[in-house]
């Protein structure tokens, strides 16, 4: 069945959008911090609190029973979604950051001082700073993958640092700060053929790409819900089963165990080994409906929309003049990152939320990236499927002022 693409009505969707800032309508260019969320999520969630709510995997009575279901069906429809081969592959924690956490910290026994271990030079910090943690632990050794000029992965230098044996291999599948696209189904096989270990980082790429971890073939792949129009304090960790089997908890308590005695205690199997104590079951639920939203959506068409959104957003920014764009090109997805001539990038930020624009402005939590490209930091408008020329037309009229004024 082909499903319609009613942009409008999408948009409708978003109760949050609807609303103006001082005398703006309110034009939301943030969604690589967070997405809207739909009204479906909010209802999901109110719903569960309003008529299910109790804990999981616990009690004998009807209310556990049912969030219980919930609770497990969502973990089914996120292997469906990213189509892992086993539902026990899917561990929530509170977001991409935990997950990543989980995995830094888990394999710490599988690395050891002579090891190493390659980083995506253009990471958001929550794909660096555990992997130096780990390091720091093991006497590992971290070293950063060089960018090409389009700033991905520069293919040719990963091959080089693949000669040098690492044992693991942390990627990002879109960045955050420039919305560059890593062709991460190649680097994983180069990675694979030289035995490491793979991570992905898929937080940008959840809302924008049909994920599949079977082909992409990686051992670990996370995300965040909230970047995909589902609530905050829910994430993912993909692990391919024997991977994620051997991981070490970082947490343990409840809920994670078989038997537990003073003499010893035995840890359960997974998926519940590595989620000790009570999940954030109401944004699991939220979760859910997240992926039925996006699931209601014509796949093919929404992409469309937005990669000709964002080529939209490119062109008017390089017409408007005195811009610079950092690693701006047709492969990009879901961001612009710029700076206006020489001012500073929290000034533009400001003066365009005076006329109701949300970017983010800053050094997004990539200052390794913001180094090599010498700056301080800059401004990013990142967009989702609710976003409409019309946004991209009063951003760029809200920037002509700010030239206006500050040039
Ligand atoms: N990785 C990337 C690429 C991100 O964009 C983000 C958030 O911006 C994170 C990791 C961290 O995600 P969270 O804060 O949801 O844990």
């Amino acid at each position: 069945m082909t499903i319609a693409f009613e942009h409008d009505a999408i948009r409708a969707q978003f109760p949050t959008l609807a609303q103006q800032l001082d005398e703006s309508p309110l034009c939301y260019l943030d969604t690589a911090a967070t997405s809207q969320k739909p009204q479906s999520v909010i209802d999901a969630i109110n719903h569960y609190y309003q008529f299910d709510n109790a804990n999981v995997h616990r009690a004998a009575h009807q209310l556990s029973a049912r969030a219980t279901k919930h609770y497990e069906t969502v973990r089914e429809q996120v292997k469906s979604f990213i189509n892992s081969a086993k539902a026990e592959e899917i561990i929530f924690t509170h977001g991409t950051t935990e997950s990543i956490n989980m995995v830094a910290y888990g394999i710490s026994q599988q690395i050891s001082a002579n090891d190493i271990i390659l980083v995506d030079s253009a990471a958001h910090h929550a794909n660096i700073v555990p992997w130096q943690e780990l390091a720091k632990r093991t006497g590992a050794t971290i070293k950063p993958i060089p960018l090409n000029d389009n700033l991905s992965i520069d293919h040719c230098a990963f091959e080089q640092l693949l000669t040098l044996s690492p044992k693991l291999v942390a990627l990002s599948h879109v960045t955050n700060a420039l919305g560059t696209v890593n062709d991460v189904a190649t680097l994983v096989q180069k990675a694979k053929s030289a035995g490491a270990i793979t991570l992905v980082d898929g937080a940008q790429a959840i809302a924008h790409f049909d994920i599949d971890v079977q082909q992409i073939d990686c051992d670990f792949y996370v995300f965040s819900g909230h970047k995909m129009y589902g609530p905050t304090g829910v994430g993912i960790l993909y692990g391919r089963f024997a991977q994620l089997d051997q991981l070490v908890p970082m947490l343990t308590g409840g809920e994670m165990i078989k038997t537990v005695s003073f003499t010893g205690t035995t840890f359960g199997s997974l998926p519940n080994k590595l989620e000790a104590g009570t999940p954030a079951i109401s944004a699991v639920i939220g979760l859910g409906a997240a992926i039925s939203f996006i699931n209601s959506l014509p796949k093919a068409q929404v992409r469309q929309h937005e990669q000709s959104l964002l080529e939209y957003l490119q062109q008017q920014l390089t017409q408007l003049g005195d811009i610079t764009l950092y690693g701006a090109n047709a492969n990009n997805t879901g961001a612009v990152a710029f700076n206006l001539a020489n001012e500073h990038h929290q000034d533009v930020g400001i003066l365009l939320d005076q006329q109701g624009i949300a970017v983010r402005c800053g050094h997004h939590c990539a200052m390794p990236l913001m180094e090599l490209l010498a700056i301080k930091g800059c401004c990013r408008a990142s967009i989702g499927v609710y976003n409409s020329k019309q946004d991209i037309d009063q951003f760029i009229a809200a920037l002509v002022n700010v030239k206006a004024l500050l040039l």
